[in-house]
């Protein structure tokens, strides 16, 4: 994996988030998924990571709103939930991808 990889594409559609990046590769989230995992404080504590967030209290109907580029590295979601705080780096993203390829790279 590169140190650093960057997201040439931004796509919000009614069944979540696509994201093409620069090594030409295809991530796909559900919206769901993607809100569970939202890294922000009010979601995760701090100092120790707990999860404060319920997913059982995320709506199944969640999606994404609106978008904000945050410099070159990260993206801000405005959720149908009101939830507006979350940034989800690339980095990040590029884990979370649930894809079977980065799957197996992250268990290897
Ligand atoms: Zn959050
Ligand atoms: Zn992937």
């Amino acid at each position: 994996m590169t140190a650093s990889h960057t997201v040439t594409k931004i796509k919000i559609g009614d069944d979540g988030l696509d994201l093409e990046w620069s090594d030409g590769h295809l991530s796909h989230y559900d919206s769901k998924y993607l809100r569970i995992n939202c890294a922000c404080a009010e979601c995760v504590e701090e100092w120790t990571n707990r999860k404060l967030l319920d997913p059982l209290t995320v709506a199944a109907d969640i999606h994404i709103e609106d978008h904000i580029p945050v410099g070159k590295y990260a993206v801000q979601f405005l959720w149908s939930d009101t939830h507006y705080t979350g940034i989800y780096p690339f980095e990040m993203l590029r884990k979370l991808c649930p894809c079977d390829e980065c799957k197996a790279n992250a268990e290897s």
